[in-house]
């Protein structure tokens, strides 16, 4: 089959390999009908996140069922499903405390930050490096999915692929950061981020009666895009200081009651060894997540859903404790949402594939990772069709 495979920082190409094979009885195999391209996959793109060995790429993805393992009884050939970006069994302590991305089934490896205090396995997701449980992904013609009775839900027949396929990540994990500000109706929201997780969040902020959603980014024409979208406020990325003054001046001079980090860090690029995949503090990510601290109000929540695979250890705690900061983050427990939100699509009160940008072939898999990193084009989000 063909798929997107990386072969090292900014090296990923469409290459044919061996067809996915059932491995477990609760397996099933996919065939992916459409996949996209996440924020997430730039951090292995880059080699902030690290991956030695060529694996297929892609955690964004939906299809057919092509083929059940014995013990899968939700679903049978044929089934059209969209599936979470989390490998999550579904049995373990975790899985059954609605916190699927710990899983302690799913991942062999011991992960965490480098130097940092943790001492338990975190859990697996597709396409997502070595680190992350070495699970092949998406980004191909065919998909092996694991602990298939836990993740994949159908999709009704009158809602179309790209309609539904940002069920498997951004939207859910857009909507988690608003999930997080505990929002009652009439706040302000500030989010960091302007490409496909931060717009996604705009939308969730729109959809819990938020009174203000300013949506701040370096990138003019992804401003114009979620603006034109949405109608929200925004702010171009100069220099923190100027973007927290401009929403003290937006808020009566309070702050946002809730800030959401949508960018994520930046390595130094091409750095294979995790340990030293530092990040890049010219670039800005650590200079967004300080601004949300000194931009939200007192008392008031940041959502991190921005990538931090390292330790950053020089934080404002004064800042934090004086003013009240409760600071949520994480990968997004996608299954434990995903019912919810596929509710809010089909009923129209949200759209989610007004986003997307490019549409190309698996074939052209190089250069739809190197338009979106680069932002190059007008590029806010990436779309593959395996079969063309
Ligand atoms: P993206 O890389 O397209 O979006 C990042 C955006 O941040 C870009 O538009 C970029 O221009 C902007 N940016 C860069 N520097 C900035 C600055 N100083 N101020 C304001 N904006 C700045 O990717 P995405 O798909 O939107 O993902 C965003 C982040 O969310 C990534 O780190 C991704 O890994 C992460 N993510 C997390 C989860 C989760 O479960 N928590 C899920 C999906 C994605
Ligand atoms: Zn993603
Ligand atoms: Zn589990």
């Amino acid at each position: 089959m063909k798929a997107a495979v990386i072969h090292g920082p900014g090296l990923i190409k469409c290459d044919t390999v061996d067809d996915p094979i059932i491995k477990d009885s609760r397996d099933v195999i996919l065939k992916v009908t459409s996949t996209a391209i996440c924020g997430s996959d730039l951090h292995m793109y880059s080699g902030g996140i690290p991956q030695a060995r060529p694996m297929v790429m892609g955690h964004e993805f939906m299809g057919i069922v092509e083929e059940v393992g014995q013990h899968i009884t939700n679903l049978k050939v044929g089934d059209r499903v969209v599936v979470p970006f989390p490998v999550s069994c579904g049995s373990c302590y975790f899985c059954q405390h609605d916190l699927p991305t710990a899983c302690e089934h799913s991942n062999p490896e011991h992960y965490g930050p480098e130097g940092g205090i943790v001492t338990d396995k975190g859990g697996a997701l597709f396409g997502y490096s070595d680190l992350y449980g070495g699970y092949d992904g998406g980004q191909a013609q065919y998909v092996r999915v694991p602990y298939a009775h836990f993740g994949p839900r159908k999709v009704p027949d009158n809602l179309t692929d790209e309609q539904v396929l940002f069920l498997t990540d951004i939207f859910p994990t857009g909507y988690t950061g608003v999930m997080w500000g505990e929002l009652k109706g009439g706040e302000t929201v500030a989010i960091f981020g302007a490409g496909p997780v931060g717009s996604m969040s705009a939308k969730s902020a729109i959809l819990h009666n938020a009174k203000k959603v300013i949506v701040i980014d370096t990138q003019q024409y992804r401003l114009d895009q979620i603006k034109n979208l949405t109608g929200c406020d925004t702010i171009l990325w100069e220099d923190g200081q100027s973007v927290i003054d401009q929403i003290r001046d937006m808020t009566d001079g309070r702050g946002a009651d809730l800030c959401i980090e949508a960018v994520g860090f930046e390595p130094d690029r091409n750095l294979l060894d995790r340990a030293k995949a530092v990040i890049n503090f010219e670039k800005g990510s650590i200079k967004v997540l300080e601004a949300c601290m000194s931009a939200v109000r007192r008392g008031g929540i940041v959502s991190i859903l921005g990538v931090y695979p390292v330790n950053y250890d020089n934080f404002k705690l004064g800042q934090i404790f004086d003013k009240g900061i409760t600071i949520k983050a994480g990968q997004c427990n996608v299954h434990t949402i995903i019912d919810e939100l596929m509710d809010h699509v089909q009923s129209g009160r949200v759209k989610l594939d007004d986003i997307i940008t490019h549409r190309l072939s698996l074939e052209d898999v190089s250069k739809g990772y190197e338009i979106f990193d680069k932002k190059q084009d007008g590029c806010v989000k990436v779309v593959l069709d395996p079969w063309k």
